[in-house]
Protein backbone atom coordinates (compact mmCIF):
# COMPACT_ATOMS: atom_id res chain seq x y z
CA UNK A 1 0.00 0.00 0.00
CA UNK A 2 3.11 2.63 0.89
CA UNK A 3 4.64 1.84 -2.33
CA UNK A 4 1.30 2.41 -3.97
CA UNK A 5 1.35 5.71 -2.22
CA UNK A 6 4.78 6.49 -2.92
CA UNK A 7 4.50 5.61 -6.86
CA UNK A 8 1.23 7.61 -7.05
CA UNK A 9 3.01 11.07 -5.40
CA UNK A 10 5.55 10.60 -7.30
CA UNK A 11 3.59 10.22 -11.13
CA UNK A 12 1.70 12.88 -9.47
CA UNK A 13 4.81 15.00 -9.11
CA UNK A 14 6.19 14.11 -13.19
CA UNK A 15 2.75 15.45 -14.27
CA UNK A 16 3.24 18.70 -12.39
CA UNK A 17 6.26 19.19 -13.87
CA UNK A 18 5.64 18.28 -16.99
CA UNK A 19 2.58 20.52 -17.24
CA UNK A 20 4.54 23.57 -15.82
CA UNK A 21 7.64 23.00 -17.69
CA UNK A 22 5.25 23.21 -21.55
CA UNK A 23 3.40 26.23 -19.88
CA UNK A 24 6.38 28.13 -19.05
CA UNK A 25 7.44 31.24 -20.72
CA UNK A 26 4.12 30.90 -23.53
CA UNK A 27 1.17 33.88 -22.22
CA UNK A 28 -1.07 33.28 -19.40
CA UNK A 29 -3.73 32.72 -21.93
CA UNK A 30 -4.35 32.18 -25.85
CA UNK A 31 -5.17 36.08 -27.35
CA UNK A 32 -8.56 33.78 -28.75
CA UNK A 33 -10.03 36.98 -28.79
CA UNK A 34 -6.90 38.42 -31.28
CA UNK A 35 -7.38 36.03 -33.78
CA UNK A 36 -11.21 35.87 -33.68
CA UNK A 37 -10.79 39.63 -34.45
CA UNK A 38 -8.26 38.76 -37.38
CA UNK A 39 -10.35 36.36 -38.94
CA UNK A 40 -13.57 38.85 -38.81
CA UNK A 41 -11.32 41.46 -40.34
CA UNK A 42 -10.47 39.05 -43.08
CA UNK A 43 -14.35 38.17 -43.29
CA UNK A 44 -15.03 41.91 -43.79
CA UNK A 45 -16.83 42.20 -40.62
CA UNK A 46 -15.49 45.49 -39.33
CA UNK A 47 -17.38 45.86 -36.95
CA UNK A 48 -17.27 42.70 -35.25
CA UNK A 49 -13.64 42.61 -35.48
CA UNK A 50 -13.58 45.96 -33.39
CA UNK A 51 -15.11 44.64 -31.02
CA UNK A 52 -13.33 41.63 -30.57
CA UNK A 53 -9.64 43.08 -31.32
CA UNK A 54 -11.19 45.95 -28.48
CA UNK A 55 -10.94 42.70 -26.21
CA UNK A 56 -7.79 41.49 -26.86
CA UNK A 57 -6.37 44.59 -26.06
CA UNK A 58 -7.83 45.03 -22.83
CA UNK A 59 -7.16 41.41 -21.82
CA UNK A 60 -3.80 41.94 -22.58
CA UNK A 61 -2.05 45.77 -23.28
CA UNK A 62 0.80 44.40 -24.11
CA UNK A 63 -0.81 43.30 -27.48
CA UNK A 64 -0.11 46.55 -29.50
CA UNK A 65 -0.96 44.84 -32.79
CA UNK A 66 -4.68 44.61 -31.79
CA UNK A 67 -4.97 48.31 -30.88
CA UNK A 68 -3.24 49.49 -33.61
CA UNK A 69 -5.53 47.59 -36.08
CA UNK A 70 -8.28 48.61 -34.14
CA UNK A 71 -7.53 52.07 -35.44
CA UNK A 72 -6.90 51.12 -39.01
CA UNK A 73 -10.13 49.60 -38.99
CA UNK A 74 -12.02 52.82 -37.94
CA UNK A 75 -9.54 55.22 -40.52
CA UNK A 76 -11.16 52.90 -43.31
CA UNK A 77 -14.63 53.36 -41.85
CA UNK A 78 -13.96 57.03 -42.24
CA UNK A 79 -13.41 57.18 -38.21
CA UNK A 80 -10.05 59.26 -39.02
CA UNK A 81 -10.43 61.28 -35.39
CA UNK A 82 -11.03 58.37 -34.10
CA UNK A 83 -8.21 56.30 -35.74
CA UNK A 84 -5.56 59.67 -34.67
CA UNK A 85 -7.04 58.86 -31.22
CA UNK A 86 -5.73 55.30 -30.69
CA UNK A 87 -2.71 55.79 -32.96
CA UNK A 88 -1.65 58.98 -31.19
CA UNK A 89 -1.95 57.34 -27.93
CA UNK A 90 0.26 54.72 -29.11
CA UNK A 91 2.81 56.63 -30.40
CA UNK A 92 3.61 57.92 -27.04
CA UNK A 93 3.13 54.37 -25.10
CA UNK A 94 6.85 53.74 -23.34
CA UNK A 95 8.96 50.70 -24.13
CA UNK A 96 7.30 50.00 -27.22
CA UNK A 97 10.08 47.38 -29.40
CA UNK A 98 11.48 50.22 -32.50
CA UNK A 99 9.56 47.68 -35.27
CA UNK A 100 6.16 48.02 -33.12
CA UNK A 101 6.55 52.10 -32.92
CA UNK A 102 7.40 52.33 -36.87
CA UNK A 103 4.27 50.88 -37.48
CA UNK A 104 2.23 52.70 -35.50
CA UNK A 105 3.69 55.77 -36.81
CA UNK A 106 3.20 54.84 -40.08
CA UNK A 107 -0.45 54.14 -39.34
CA UNK A 108 -0.80 57.92 -37.15
CA UNK A 109 1.12 59.62 -40.84
CA UNK A 110 -2.08 57.64 -42.68
CA UNK A 111 -4.98 58.85 -40.51
CA UNK A 112 -3.19 62.59 -41.40
CA UNK A 113 -3.30 62.11 -44.81
CA UNK A 114 -7.10 61.16 -44.81
CA UNK A 115 -7.71 64.37 -42.99
CA UNK A 116 -5.71 66.07 -45.21
CA UNK A 117 -3.38 67.14 -41.93
CA UNK A 118 0.00 66.97 -44.56
CA UNK A 119 1.72 69.25 -42.75
CA UNK A 120 1.12 66.95 -39.13
CA UNK A 121 1.62 63.51 -41.69
CA UNK A 122 4.57 64.37 -42.73
CA UNK A 123 6.11 65.07 -38.90
CA UNK A 124 5.09 61.79 -38.12
CA UNK A 125 6.71 60.21 -41.34
CA UNK A 126 10.15 62.24 -40.33
CA UNK A 127 9.93 60.81 -36.52
CA UNK A 128 9.57 57.54 -38.77
CA UNK A 129 12.24 57.46 -40.33
CA UNK A 130 14.29 58.78 -37.13
CA UNK A 131 13.24 55.26 -35.20
CA UNK A 132 15.12 53.66 -37.73
CA UNK A 133 12.40 53.37 -41.27
CA UNK A 134 14.68 53.14 -44.49
CA UNK A 135 11.78 51.63 -46.32
CA UNK A 136 10.85 52.71 -49.48
CA UNK A 137 7.31 53.28 -49.02
CA UNK A 138 8.17 56.12 -46.08
CA UNK A 139 10.57 57.64 -48.22
CA UNK A 140 7.97 57.88 -51.30
CA UNK A 141 5.09 58.99 -49.33
CA UNK A 142 7.02 61.60 -47.33
CA UNK A 143 8.00 62.35 -51.24
CA UNK A 144 4.62 62.73 -52.32
CA UNK A 145 3.61 65.07 -49.12
CA UNK A 146 6.45 67.25 -49.91
CA UNK A 147 5.37 67.90 -53.75
CA UNK A 148 1.28 68.25 -51.75
CA UNK A 149 2.96 70.81 -49.89
CA UNK A 150 4.88 72.39 -52.53
CA UNK A 151 8.01 71.91 -50.51
CA UNK A 152 10.33 71.44 -53.70
CA UNK A 153 13.64 71.50 -51.82
CA UNK A 154 12.70 68.97 -49.18
CA UNK A 155 10.94 66.90 -51.91
CA UNK A 156 14.43 66.69 -53.43
CA UNK A 157 15.89 66.03 -50.27
CA UNK A 158 13.45 63.03 -49.98
CA UNK A 159 14.18 62.05 -53.30
CA UNK A 160 17.94 61.35 -52.62
CA UNK A 161 16.55 58.13 -50.41
CA UNK A 162 14.74 57.15 -53.54
CA UNK A 163 16.85 57.03 -56.66
CA UNK A 164 19.96 55.61 -56.67
CA UNK A 165 20.62 56.35 -60.31
CA UNK A 166 22.23 59.68 -60.47
CA UNK A 167 20.75 60.30 -63.83
CA UNK A 168 17.19 60.26 -62.08
CA UNK A 169 17.82 62.24 -58.97
CA UNK A 170 19.14 64.86 -60.68
CA UNK A 171 15.77 64.83 -63.66
CA UNK A 172 14.04 64.64 -60.18
CA UNK A 173 15.96 67.82 -59.35
CA UNK A 174 14.74 69.44 -62.59
CA UNK A 175 11.29 68.42 -62.54
CA UNK A 176 11.63 70.03 -59.09
CA UNK A 177 13.21 73.29 -60.25
CA UNK A 178 10.10 73.30 -62.66
CA UNK A 179 7.77 73.83 -60.40
CA UNK A 180 9.79 76.04 -58.36
CA UNK A 181 10.31 78.44 -61.59
CA UNK A 182 7.05 80.84 -61.09
CA UNK A 183 7.82 81.24 -57.33
CA UNK A 184 11.56 81.18 -57.15
CA UNK A 185 13.22 81.57 -60.18
CA UNK A 186 16.56 81.31 -58.92
CA UNK A 187 16.29 78.80 -56.78
CA UNK A 188 14.73 76.63 -59.60
CA UNK A 189 18.30 77.60 -61.57
CA UNK A 190 20.09 75.66 -58.99
CA UNK A 191 18.59 72.49 -60.39
CA UNK A 192 18.09 73.28 -63.98
CA UNK A 193 22.07 73.95 -63.65
CA UNK A 194 22.59 70.52 -62.14
CA UNK A 195 20.65 68.96 -64.63
CA UNK A 196 22.51 70.41 -67.51
CA UNK A 197 25.67 69.91 -66.10
CA UNK A 198 24.60 66.22 -65.95
CA UNK A 199 23.24 66.25 -69.94
CA UNK A 200 19.51 65.92 -68.63
CA UNK A 201 17.49 66.56 -71.89
CA UNK A 202 14.57 67.86 -69.70
CA UNK A 203 16.79 70.62 -68.23
CA UNK A 204 17.89 72.14 -71.63
CA UNK A 205 13.68 72.67 -71.94
CA UNK A 206 13.60 73.88 -68.08
CA UNK A 207 16.60 76.51 -68.76
CA UNK A 208 14.27 77.41 -72.07
CA UNK A 209 11.79 78.79 -69.62
CA UNK A 210 13.98 79.91 -67.08
CA UNK A 211 15.28 82.38 -69.74
CA UNK A 212 11.45 83.55 -70.43
CA UNK A 213 11.25 83.63 -66.85
CA UNK A 214 13.99 86.48 -65.90
CA UNK A 215 12.43 88.20 -69.34
CA UNK A 216 15.79 87.30 -71.21
CA UNK A 217 13.45 86.81 -74.26
CA UNK A 218 15.74 86.46 -76.84
CA UNK A 219 17.74 83.68 -75.47
CA UNK A 220 14.73 82.28 -73.68
CA UNK A 221 13.30 81.78 -77.94
CA UNK A 222 16.94 80.70 -78.87
CA UNK A 223 17.34 78.24 -76.19
CA UNK A 224 13.53 76.76 -77.10
CA UNK A 225 14.29 76.40 -80.52
CA UNK A 226 17.45 74.51 -80.24
CA UNK A 227 15.70 71.96 -77.83
CA UNK A 228 13.12 71.56 -79.98
CA UNK A 229 14.88 70.67 -82.54
CA UNK A 230 17.15 68.73 -80.82
CA UNK A 231 14.35 66.75 -78.72
CA UNK A 232 11.34 66.57 -80.61
CA UNK A 233 9.05 65.06 -78.54
CA UNK A 234 9.02 68.39 -76.22
CA UNK A 235 7.08 69.89 -78.59
CA UNK A 236 3.79 69.23 -76.60
CA UNK A 237 5.42 71.25 -73.49
CA UNK A 238 7.25 73.85 -75.44
CA UNK A 239 5.51 74.75 -79.33
CA UNK A 240 2.59 76.57 -78.25
CA UNK A 241 4.89 79.14 -76.04
CA UNK A 242 7.50 79.33 -79.11
CA UNK A 243 5.05 80.02 -81.24
CA UNK A 244 3.19 82.70 -79.01
CA UNK A 245 6.58 84.60 -78.94
CA UNK A 246 7.67 84.12 -82.60
CA UNK A 247 4.03 85.81 -83.73
CA UNK A 248 4.19 88.78 -81.55
CA UNK A 249 7.32 89.33 -82.82
CA UNK A 250 6.66 88.88 -86.49
CA UNK A 251 8.81 86.22 -87.04
CA UNK A 252 6.99 84.10 -89.37
CA UNK A 253 9.40 82.99 -91.78
CA UNK A 254 11.56 81.71 -88.62
CA UNK A 255 8.84 79.79 -86.76
CA UNK A 256 8.08 77.86 -90.33
CA UNK A 257 11.36 76.42 -90.41
CA UNK A 258 11.53 75.59 -86.91
CA UNK A 259 8.22 73.39 -87.57
CA UNK A 260 9.99 72.07 -90.50
CA UNK A 261 13.08 71.03 -88.93
CA UNK A 262 11.20 69.32 -86.40
CA UNK A 263 9.02 67.14 -88.21
CA UNK A 264 12.09 66.47 -90.82
CA UNK A 265 13.51 65.00 -87.45
CA UNK A 266 10.02 63.40 -86.21
CA UNK A 267 8.10 62.70 -89.01
CA UNK A 268 5.27 61.38 -86.74
CA UNK A 269 5.44 64.68 -84.29
CA UNK A 270 1.43 65.09 -84.48
CA UNK A 271 1.88 68.33 -82.31
CA UNK A 272 4.07 70.26 -84.75
CA UNK A 273 2.36 69.21 -87.86
CA UNK A 274 -0.84 70.18 -86.29
CA UNK A 275 0.79 73.70 -85.55
CA UNK A 276 2.47 73.44 -89.22
CA UNK A 277 -0.97 72.56 -90.82
CA UNK A 278 -2.85 75.66 -88.70
CA UNK A 279 -0.17 78.12 -89.73
CA UNK A 280 -0.30 77.53 -93.36
CA UNK A 281 -4.47 77.31 -93.28
CA UNK A 282 -4.03 80.64 -91.75
CA UNK A 283 -1.62 81.77 -94.47
CA UNK A 284 -4.23 80.78 -96.97
CA UNK A 285 -1.54 78.05 -98.14
CA UNK A 286 -4.11 75.15 -98.82
CA UNK A 287 -2.27 73.47 -101.33
CA UNK A 288 0.55 73.28 -99.02
CA UNK A 289 -1.00 71.59 -95.93
CA UNK A 290 -3.27 69.01 -97.77
CA UNK A 291 0.28 68.21 -99.14
CA UNK A 292 1.97 67.68 -95.68
CA UNK A 293 -1.22 65.51 -94.81
CA UNK A 294 -1.22 63.31 -97.79
CA UNK A 295 2.33 62.42 -97.49
CA UNK A 296 1.97 62.10 -94.07
CA UNK A 297 2.84 58.32 -92.62
CA UNK A 298 0.55 58.73 -89.22
CA UNK A 299 -1.73 56.20 -88.75
CA UNK A 300 -5.30 56.04 -90.78
CA UNK A 301 -7.79 55.64 -87.56
CA UNK A 302 -5.73 57.46 -85.12
CA UNK A 303 -7.87 60.76 -83.55
CA UNK A 304 -4.62 63.05 -83.95
CA UNK A 305 -4.64 62.09 -88.09
CA UNK A 306 -8.16 62.48 -88.18
CA UNK A 307 -8.47 65.82 -86.39
CA UNK A 308 -5.94 66.92 -88.57
CA UNK A 309 -7.12 65.74 -91.97
CA UNK A 310 -10.69 67.47 -90.94
CA UNK A 311 -9.02 70.54 -90.88
CA UNK A 312 -7.29 70.39 -93.77
CA UNK A 313 -10.31 68.90 -95.55
CA UNK A 314 -13.08 71.28 -94.18
CA UNK A 315 -10.88 74.25 -96.36
CA UNK A 316 -10.46 72.54 -99.36
CA UNK A 317 -12.44 69.13 -99.79
CA UNK A 318 -15.87 68.99 -97.99
CA UNK A 319 -16.74 65.50 -99.77
CA UNK A 320 -13.48 63.53 -98.07
CA UNK A 321 -15.17 64.61 -95.01
CA UNK A 322 -17.74 62.41 -95.31
CA UNK A 323 -15.53 59.59 -95.87
CA UNK A 324 -14.01 60.09 -92.96
CA UNK A 325 -17.01 60.25 -90.59
CA UNK A 326 -17.12 56.39 -89.58
CA UNK A 327 -13.75 56.49 -88.68
CA UNK A 328 -13.85 59.78 -86.37
CA UNK A 329 -17.39 58.22 -84.62
CA UNK A 330 -14.38 55.20 -83.93
CA UNK A 331 -12.24 57.41 -82.28
CA UNK A 332 -13.92 59.88 -80.84
CA UNK A 333 -14.51 56.37 -78.41
CA UNK A 334 -10.79 55.98 -77.76
CA UNK A 335 -8.80 58.10 -75.65
CA UNK A 336 -5.00 59.47 -76.35
CA UNK A 337 -2.80 57.90 -73.88
CA UNK A 338 0.88 58.23 -72.76
CA UNK A 339 2.90 55.16 -71.39
CA UNK A 340 6.18 55.29 -68.89
CA UNK A 341 9.08 54.09 -70.81
CA UNK A 342 10.30 52.66 -67.25
CA UNK A 343 7.74 50.57 -66.34
CA UNK A 344 5.03 50.35 -68.44
CA UNK A 345 2.43 52.61 -66.48
CA UNK A 346 -0.36 54.46 -68.81
CA UNK A 347 -2.44 56.99 -68.21
CA UNK A 348 -4.62 59.81 -70.16
CA UNK A 349 -3.41 62.47 -68.02
CA UNK A 350 0.07 63.99 -69.25
CA UNK A 351 2.88 64.85 -66.18
CA UNK A 352 6.68 65.39 -66.29
CA UNK A 353 6.84 62.54 -63.46
CA UNK A 354 5.45 59.09 -63.49
CA UNK A 355 3.39 58.41 -60.53
CA UNK A 356 3.95 54.62 -60.07
CA UNK A 357 8.00 54.48 -60.97
CA UNK A 358 8.52 58.23 -60.10
CA UNK A 359 10.64 58.13 -63.09
CA UNK A 360 10.52 61.83 -64.34
CA UNK A 361 10.51 62.66 -68.01
CA UNK A 362 9.89 58.94 -68.97
CA UNK A 363 6.53 59.64 -70.56
CA UNK A 364 5.40 58.68 -74.64
CA UNK A 365 2.79 58.83 -76.57
CA UNK A 366 0.94 55.42 -77.34
ZN1 LIG B 1 6.93 54.56 -64.59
Amino acid sequence: MIYFIIILSVLFLALLLITFGRYRGTPKKLPKNYIKGLELLSDGDREKAIEYLNRAWKEDPENIDAYLRVGDILREMGKANSAIMIHRNLSVKPLIPRDKKIRVLKSLAEDYIVMKKYGEATKVLIKSMHEGDESQETARKLLWLFEMQEEWEKAYETARNIFTDRKKLYSYGVYAGMKLLKKDPDKAYHYIRQGLKAKIPLAKLANAFYLLEKEDINSGIKELIDVLKEYPSYSDSGLDVLEKLMFDRGRFSEIESVYRDIIEKDPMNITAINHYVDFLLKKGDKNKALDLITNLNLPDNHPDTLHLKLTVYAETDIERIKELTPMLIRACKSTQKYKCRECGYETEVFDWKCPNCLTVDSFVRV
